[in-house]
């Protein structure tokens, strides 16, 4: 198989996924369809993936790396008790100051909030 053919089924296999998922995840599922591929050729396609600005990165919580297939900023919010990591709503915007001194291009800004997701504030009875 191709590098490309490994490098699309990837993507697609990420595409499928809300829940940004860690590259041992999308190893497993990749691996249904090409048993003989290895995690680190699922990694390393995942990096060169969002080096290229097609997915995006998400190294949050000092967890694992995690993998958005919406590579356009956004805001997430991380659970402290089941880790899941949610998108925030993409309209969901707050004034930043500008960076002060430089000539850097700013293309967006991403914000991690983090607490109890829905399910384990209940479990918690947090609510
Ligand atoms: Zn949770
Ligand atoms: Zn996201």
């Amino acid at each position: 198989m191709r590098n490309t053919e490994q490098k699309s089924l990837i993507l697609e296999v990420l595409q499928t996924h809300k829940d940004h998922p860690t590259a041992d995840q999308v190893y497993n599922e990749v691996r249904e369809k090409l048993p003989k591929i290895s995690l680190g050729t699922v990694y390393r396609n995942l990096e060169k993936l969002s080096s290229a600005g097609i997915i995006m990165k998400l190294e949050i919580g000092g967890g694992q790396k995690r993998f958005d297939p919406n590579p356009m900023g956004h805001s997430h919010f991380r659970c402290l008790s089941c880790s899941s990591v949610e998108d925030l709503p993409h309209d969901f915007k707050i004034d930043l100051p500008e960076i002060p001194d430089g000539n850097r291009v700013v293309l967006g800004t991403t914000l991690e909030y983090y607490g109890y997701c829905e399910e384990c504030a209940a479990t918690r009875q947090l609510h």
